[in-house]
Order: C-alpha cells, then sequence, then structure tokens
C-alpha cells in the first residue's frame, strides 16, 4: 500500500507573491474574477461566454449590472440635475452614458420618479434612447443609458447652427423623431414632458433618439426653482406652462419650437430673463411661425400644425407623420449618418 500524499510528493502548498497580488483576481470594484467565475457583494455570477470569447452583452434590466463595474472615461455633458459621462463596463467593454442625478427630492416626489423610472426601463423602441438600469443611492439617482455618440441636437446646432429643411424632415421621419412620440404616446401612454434640444440626441449611424422622458419633467416642476429650470419651462406648451391639464399634445408644441429653432438657429421666442417673462410671451403673443420668405410652404405649414395656442388645434404625432413636409425631400435620399458625421464636430468621443 502506498502512503497517504506518497505520490505526490512535488506538489507544494505556496502563498502567492505579491507580483501575483490578488489584484491579479480582484477587480477595482471588488469582484473576484476567475475565468468564467465572478464574485462579488451581490454574490456569484458565472457568465457564459459569447461567441467573441468575451461575457455576453448587457442587455436592458440586466440585474447583474452594478455601478462599481463601470469605469468612467469622460464628463460628456452636465445638465441641470447632475453629470453625464461615458463610461464603459468593465467585463462586455460596452459604453454607455452615466446620468448622475444628485438633488434634494422630497419623498413623494422620489415615489413619481420611480414610477417614471419604472416605465423608462420597459421603453424599448429604436427610437427612444435605451435605459438599462437605474440605481438609487444616498439621495443620488445614476441612470445607465445607450450612449449616442454624437451628443445632443443642442450640441450639433452648435456646430451647425442651423440644419436645412432636408434634413430637418429625415429627422422626422426617416429617423424618426415623430415614431419616438408615436411610441411613447400610443404604446407606452407617456407623456415625454421635457422635449427639447438637448433631449433629442443622435449617433454615427445617423439615428436620432429621444431621451428624458418624464423624469427631468417632474424634478423641474417639483423643484420650486423655475428660474434654474427655464431650459425645461422654453419648450413648455401653453397650457403646460400655466398649469392647466395636459396631455400628448402638448409634448408637439415642444416638437414644434425645436423644429423652428433648428431651422432658425435660434430659440423661437424673444430672450426673456425669468420664467414669468416667458410665460406672458408663451400665453399672450402669437405663436411663433416660421418666415414664408426663408422657408417651404410645406414647412411652415408643419411648423404651424405644431404651434397652435389651442390643444385641441393641434396635431397628433401619428396625423404629423402623414404631413406633406416629411415626404417632400425623399428623393434626395438624404443620409442623416454622413451628415451627422461629417458637418458637426468629430462624434466618437473616445
Ligand atoms: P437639463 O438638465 O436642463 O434637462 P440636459 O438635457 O442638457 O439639460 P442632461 O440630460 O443631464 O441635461 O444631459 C446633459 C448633456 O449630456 C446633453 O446635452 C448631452 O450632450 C449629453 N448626454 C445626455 N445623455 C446622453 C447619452 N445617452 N449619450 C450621449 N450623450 C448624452
Ligand atoms: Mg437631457
Amino acid at each position: 500500500m502506498r502512503k497517504a500524499g506518497s505520490g505526490n510528493s512535488k506538489l507544494k502548498l505556496s502563498v502567492p507573491g505579491h507580483e501575483a497580488s490578488i489584484g491579479k483576481f480582484l477587480t477595482q470594484s471588488g469582484t473576484f474574477k476567475d475565468g468564467n467565475l465572478l464574485v462579488n457583494k451581490d454574490g456569484l455570477r458565472i457568465v457564459s461566454h459569447s461567441e467573441e470569447g468575451g461575457p455576453p452583452l448587457i442587455k436592458p434590466l440586466d440585474n447583474q449590472l452594478s455601478l462599481a463595474d463601470l469605469d468612467a472615461i469622460k464628463v460628456v455633458g452636465t445638465g441641470t440635475g447632475g453629470i453625464v459621462q461615458l463610461v464603459r463596463h468593465k467585463w462586455t467593454n460596452q459604453f454607455f452614458a452615466l446620468k448622475v442625478i444628485q438633488m434634494n427630492i422630497q419623498e413623494d416626489i422620489r415615489k413619481q420618479i420611480a414610477q417614471e423610472l419604472r416605465i423608462s426601463l420597459s421603453t424599448q423602441c429604436p427610437f427612444v434612447v435605451l435605459c438599462y438600469q437605474c440605481f438609487y443611492d444616498n439621495g443620488v439617482i445614476s441612470i445607465v443609458l445607450e450612449y449616442m455618440d454624437g451628443g445632443s441636437l443642442a450640441d450639433f446646432l452648435k456646430d451647425v447652427k442651423t440644419i436645412p429643411e432636408p434634413y430637418l424632415a429625415a429627422i422626422c421621419n426617416q429617423a424618426s423623431v415623430l415614431n419616438g412620440l408615436i411610441y411613447l404616446h400610443h404604446e407606452k401612454h407617456i407623456i415625454h414632458r421635457d422635449l427639447k434640444p438637448s433631449n433629442i440626441l443622435i449617433n454615427h449611424s445617423g439615428e436620432v433618439k429621444i431621451s428624458d422622458f418624464g423624469v427631468s419633467g417632474i424634478i423641474a416642476s417639483s423643484s420650486g426653482q423655475r428660474d434654474t429650470f427655464t431650459g425645461t419651462y422654453n419648450y413648455m406648451s401653453p397650457e403646460r406652462i400655466t398649469g392647466q391639464k395636459h396631455g400628448y399634445i402638448s409634448d408637439i408644441w415642444s416638437l414644434g419650437l425645436v423644429m423652428l429653432e433648428c431651422a432658425t438657429g435660434q430659440f423661437p421666442y424673444p430672450p426673456h430673463d425669468s420664467f414669468y417673462e416667458l410665460l406672458e410671451e408663451v400665453v399672450e403673443q402669437p405663436p411663433p411661425f416660421a418666415p414664408s420668405d426663408q422657408f417651404s410652404v410645406e414647412f411652415t405649414s408643419f411648423i404651424s400644425e405644431c404651434l397652435q395656442k389651442n390643444p385641441t388645434d393641434r396635431k397628433s404625432a401619428q396625423v404629423l407623420l402623414k404631413h406633406p413636409f416629411l415626404s417632400m425631400y425623399d428623393d434626395l435620399k438624404v443620409d442623416l449618418a454622413s451628415y451627422f458625421t461629417s458637418a458637426g464636430s468629430p462624434l466618437a468621443t473616445f
């Protein structure tokens, strides 16, 4: 009989030296990784590898998505409530936009926000920026979003100054902001509430997607700091800015102002110093319009269908989709991808 262990006399137990340190297994986020095994405070995860050999890509609502696994690359934008960073997921190398909102939010508003985030997470449509996950910790809301490498229409407009009609038609139709609104309004039954150039995002493939529905609007209207949020109030319909009941159709007013601003290069109302000055303009003055000596009859008509002060006179997104303006440049076969990549500042911020 062999003595126990005699056949394994070469087997030695050793403690890893400093060089082969624990860092080899432990990521910055405190996750142990060895082959397809990941262990962290949330438990054990076996990652089945994708065909390329890497871990499978993160999908919206992935419960394994953890903030600690997101490496910050750079800040890509700043909003009223906080910053937006380009981040990369450690395991999958996917890029995301991480929006961090730090605000003193009361309990009832928090509930509303949670409700809106629930909707955002269930919203999956090619015309709406995907929301992958959100976290709430110690007064900070972190939202992991699809990264749009061209930034917002507001950013793009700063570079190009104005957007010619054929591209605007393509943005509404082919790209398609109107379909995004139809999806939100008629499939999800939600009002965007904060449609403005900075909430319409673009990418190098020529896609245009709506972002930030619900949440920013709620924070703005509940914060009591109206003048801090003029960015959001600027695009509010007359019925909404005066605090009346408002519906999906109030987003169409905002769309009209956005399109007009993109066409002329200027926000359609005169500069104002306070929320009340703007409110007075919106309520008292006739609605803004596209000057007929500079724009096509179709575009001026499209804008006027959106900018009706009385909400019952305004057209829905579905009706607007058939407006002649949207198809009048079809023959030009507009290529938004090359327009966004060549006309704006270089895309892909990494
Ligand atoms: P406000 O806070 O007044 O609503 P905002 O919409 O500009 O303004 P944020 O939504 O925080 O504020 O976004 C700030 C900026 O970050 C945007 O203007 C845009 O340039 C950039 N950004 C936001 N979301 C994304 C995203 N998903 N991908 C790429 N860039 C983004
Ligand atoms: Mg935004």
